[in-house]
């Protein structure tokens, strides 16, 4: 055997040395590595590949040859697709399990065509030794399936370059290593088979399992150093489709350029079909109207709500302008922040601090809190102003007599009967437990205790009916006008509220003035 051919078989040999530690090194490290079981079956496959063809070539006689290269294409026909596999895992790519099991089925039907080539010469149409040489320096002569063969594993190595190559810009420089460790690994192989294929390897022996010893040696080095597959950066492109948030970006001239997975939630009308078409015409299809945000300022903020798919919901706004690198506006982008819940939240709470659970009135502190500034209202503008308190008569015997779920129902039955007679300028408050007041804005005295004669009378009129009969329920009424003496709520309610006692007082059911 000549010493070009041992040295040739000693390097293979290291190639598949190499393999087998990286598919051991990921083995051990598989919790660490996601996508591990790719990566471990490929460096498998390659080390299959390696010592298959060591071995062919150190083989003596045809039949050993032939054995050793059905031994190979367990390995190398799969690697190829494997090595696709690996940089779409890498890329962040799903393939589904019925799309990696076909990108199997020509390899697989390389290995057969191998393993039975005696038979129908589809893949090596001769196989002689060469007198006077070394096995492995068998002519053959190449049958129809090594064509496709060949065809198919180039394909998968320049997909695999392809698109890797169309990531490079858009990785950080930080992981460009290993992204230039990858390409490598498709890359030089790639190279070597084709210079292989044009005859122009040296001494006639395949030089890919040759190269792998360089591409081995670097997988080392970067899963070793850089932590290759282990860190793996995930696209910029598959954060902006995973957000939460509804992207949407324009060019300088207002057009749609694109927009995210979000976003066409959001917006059903957004479609790919739309780019270059300004977004208020865009937004014409789904509003009928213009887009309504006051564009170009940075950091605008705003808040939209829009009905989409029978659904009405609330979204924030924000907007901020691309630049190139240079500072140069390149565009603007739209933020869009579903803020429904975040603002049925706001309602509740502002509800819950605002109205009475019983009654859904204002409560004492809101209603304090508005009549105070409608109270300022009507004297700057010299309009009067008057409260009219009142407090349901014996009602502890209704608790006592009926049990407190029906002194509820009491006391929203009055609220219900009192509130039809008010009009909606009218402030409407709980101030204590039966105990209600009323702020009138423009209203005189007269005016105030005609109103509480009103009330008084409809609630006597309107008994609460009960599931044996009836409550009859009265009420005692208080009103007060503000004056230059009574001039604070606080002054005016505690009148009205000696007004409330004397008719307390005087029998019940009644209006006092103060
Ligand atoms: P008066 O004619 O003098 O007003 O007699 P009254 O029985 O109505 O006396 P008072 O106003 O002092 O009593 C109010 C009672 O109302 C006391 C309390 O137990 C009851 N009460 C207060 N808030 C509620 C409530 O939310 N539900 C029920 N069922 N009862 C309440
Ligand atoms: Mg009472
Ligand atoms: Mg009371």
């Amino acid at each position: 055997m000549d010493s070009l051919l041992t040295t040739y078989i000693t390097l293979v040999c290291v190639s598949g040395v190499f393999n087998v530690f990286l598919c051991i090194y990921a083995f051990s490290k598989k919790s660490e590595i996601p996508g591990a079981n790719t990566f471990i079956v490929y460096t498998a496959a390659l080390s299959i590949y390696c010592f298959g063809y060591a071995f062919g070539l150190a083989g003596d006689t045809l039949w050993q040859v032939k054995l050793w290269t059905t031994v190979e294409y367990i390995g190398m026909p799969f690697s190829a697709p494997l090595g696709l596999l690996l940089v779409l895992n890498y890329l962040g790519r799903k393939v589904s399990g019925k799309a990696a099991a076909a990108m199997f089925v020509i390899p697989a039907i390389s290995l057969i065509m191998v393993a039975t080539n005696d038979y129908h010469h589809l893949f090596y149409k001769s196989m002689q030794l060469r007198e006077g040489m070394p096995a492995a320096l068998v002519r053959i002569e190449i049958g129809e399936w090594y064509i496709v063969h060949g065809i198919y594993t180039f394909s998968c190595l320049l997909a695999s370059v392809v698109m890797l190559l169309r990531r490079w810009n858009q990785t950080r420089k930080t992981y460009r290593l290993q992204l230039a460790t990858l390409i490598c690994g498709q890359l030089i192989p790639m190279t070597a088979a084709f210079l292989y294929l044009l005859g122009v390897a040296p001494g006639g022996l395949d030089p890919v399992p040759i190269v792998m010893c360089i591409t081995s040696a670097l997988y080392i080095w970067a899963m070793v150093s850089v932590k290759m597959l282990t860190v793996v950066p995930i696209a910029k492109e598959t954060i902006f489709e995973s957000m939460g948030e509804g992207v949407i970006v324009l060019d300088t001239e207002e057009r749609l350029i694109d927009f995210n997975r979000a976003a066409s939630i959001m917006i059903p009308t957004l479609r790919p079909s739309l780019f270059g078409n300004t977004l208020d015409e865009v937004w014409k299809r789904l509003t009928g109207s213009p887009f309504p945000v006051v564009r170009h300022s940075e950091g605008m903020l705003e808040e939209l709500a829009w009905t989409a798919e029978g659904e009405q919901r609330c979204y924030q706004i924000r907007s901020s302008v691309v630049r190139h690198r240079n500072g140069d506006k390149a565009g603007s982008l739209f933020m869009l922040i579903d803020v429904t819940e975040l603002k049925r939240l706001q309602r509740d709470l502002e509800h819950l601090a605002y109205y009475d659970g019983l009654t859904q009135i204002y409560n004492r502190t809101q209603f304090i809190t508005r009549s105070r500034e409608m109270m300022k209202e009507c004297r700057e503008t010299g309009l009067s102003f008057s409260v009219v308190l009142f407090d349901i008569d014996h009602f502890k015997n209704v608790n006592d007599s009926f049990g407190h779920d029906t002194g509820d129902k009491l006391i929203v039955h009055v609220v219900t009967v009192c509130k039809r007679l008010l009009t909606g300028d009218m402030l409407f408050g709980r101030y204590g437990g039966e105990e209600f007041v009323i702020a009138l804005p423009s209203a005189t005295l007269r005016e105030a205790a005609g109103l509480a004669e009103r009330l008084r009378a409809a609630l006597e009129a309107e008994p609460l009916p009960t599931a044996n009969g009836q409550i009859v329920v009265t009420s005692s009424f208080g009103a007060a006008q503000a004056t230059d003496l009574v001039d604070t709520l606080e002054s005016l309610l505690h009148a009205a509220d000696e007004a409330l006692y004397v008719s307390k007082r005087g029998g019940r059911n009644r209006v006092s003035v103060q």
